[in-house]
């Protein structure tokens, strides 16, 4: 059989183009995940912060139209992503307060609700929090946090419903080139044959693309959360937080666990490589860290904690868009972030492939940005420390 689409990846980015693609039932659409959905790359392991956010309009749009989605569509379709608006907080340094108040003024553009408060006015609110080397922090009440998980079987169970062919245990080995263009995809089980191929396969994009001569500058990274239980099973923060000061990130868990962001690092230089166990330093490390600023955090209990990798690009943003051989579409790179905007960057490229037109919204995220220059719409001068 012929599809107009194959969709190569059931992750969330995967998941998400497959839902869209599929939503008025014109194309037909398959999707090939090598493993069993939602497979075992990032989104199992992801720590599903959902934030609008960013140091750039670009993303903080893509981060608030996804937080809408993922609201629409538990509100009408009755889907599950797992979504709780508990509310998200970015903590920066003295040295950030101008970026901040900046970055808040675009968010309100949006009609977004968020305030930016000094330590003193934040410690009204949560009095928990140590506000040592603290410019202000933002609290933006709709964030919070989702369910990746869940999130990508929601998009592939009703992406099927709406008529999407999903095989899973099929991996895609190589792409099927005929004059010049990409005409389909070679896979375990049989060639297949497409008009479009998406590739959404994260960092193993690169074995599939390398053979086509493509510069995609793409490398991978190491990241992980732990989980940790403050003494006496204490609730110890209401929300999510970036503590970028120290280049950390939390959220709590219904029943008072806490999660928290290990040190990511480049698999190419870092120890422990591509090491799938988290090490107990590195749990203790982060705790550390959670505890710095929540104190009732110190000698807390760890609880366990998962590894995972993500594909990162030189300036920390995705890549999305055509690539130079016809019939290929790229959807990688999603560099820690790919959870809060999956669902627009799923709608989106969905309209790019079934109207053959370019989306304005996705105009910056194209690999040809880093064919001409070193820096990229993405460094602002009104971004922080790490994010
Ligand atoms: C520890 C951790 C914490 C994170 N926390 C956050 C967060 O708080 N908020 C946030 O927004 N983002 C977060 N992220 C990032 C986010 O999870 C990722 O950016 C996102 O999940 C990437 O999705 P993906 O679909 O591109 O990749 P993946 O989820 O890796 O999916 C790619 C899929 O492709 C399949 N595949 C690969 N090759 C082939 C092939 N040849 N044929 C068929 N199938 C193939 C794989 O099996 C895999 O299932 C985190 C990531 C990690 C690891």
């Amino acid at each position: 059989m012929n599809y107009d689409v194959i969709v190569v990846g059931g992750g969330i980015i995967g998941a998400s183009i497959a839902f869209f693609l599929t939503k008025n039932k014109g194309a037909k659409v398959l999707l090939c995940e090598k493993g069993k959905p939602p497979g075992d790359g990032a989104t199992s392991i992801s720590g599903g912060l959902l934030r609008v956010h960013h140091t750039n309009k670009a993303n903080q749009h893509l981060s608030f139209k996804s937080l809408q989605i993922y609201r629409q569509l538990t509100e009408t379709k009755k889907m599950n992503f797992g979504y709780n608006p508990i509310g998200f907080s970015i903590i920066v340094g003295p040295e950030y307060v101008e970026n901040i108040n900046k970055n808040v003024h675009y968010m309100n553009n949006l009609k977004l609700p968020s305030n930016v408060y000094s330590p003193q006015e934040y410690r009204l609110r949560e009095k928990e929090i140590n506000t040592e080397n603290v410019g202000a922090i933002c609290y933006e009440p709709l964030g919070g946090y989702g369910d990746p998980a869940k999130s990508s079987m929601s998009f592939l169970n009703e992406a099927i419903n709406q008529g999407l062919d999903l095989m899973e245990g099929t991996e895609v080995q190589d792409l099927i080139i005929n004059n010049d263009r990409v005409v389909g995809v070679k896979t375990n089980f049989k060639n297949i044959y497409a008009k479009q191929v998406i590739v959404a396969s994260n960092f193993w994009s690169k074995k599939l693309t390398r053979k086509l001569d493509l510069d995609i500058p793409l490398y991978t990274k190491r990241l992980g959360v732990v989980f940790a239980q403050a003494k006496n099973n204490n609730k110890v923060i209401s929300h999510s937080y970036i503590d970028d000061t120290s280049d950390t990130y939390m959220r709590p868990f219904p029943d008072g666990r806490i999660l928290i962001g290990i040190r990511s690092s480049n698999c190419e230089a870092n120890k422990y490589s591509l090491s799938k166990k988290v090490h107990f330093k590195e749990a203790e490390e982060a705790l550390y860290r959670a505890a710095k600023r929540f104190p009732r955090l110190e000698n807390g209990r760890l609880l366990g904690g998962r590894i995972g990798f993500d594909s990162y690009t030189p300036d920390q943003n995705p890549i999305i868009g055509p690539s130079e051989i016809e019939g290929l579409y790229l959807s990688i790179g999603f560099s820690g972030g790919g959870y809060k905007i999956a669902p627009a960057v799923g709608e989106y490229v969905a309209e790019e492939i079934s109207k053959n037109k370019q989306i304005s919204e996705l105009e910056y995220y194209r690999v040809s940005r880093f064919q001409d220059s070193h820096s990229t719409y993405f460094q602002t001068d009104t971004m922080y420390k790490y994010m």
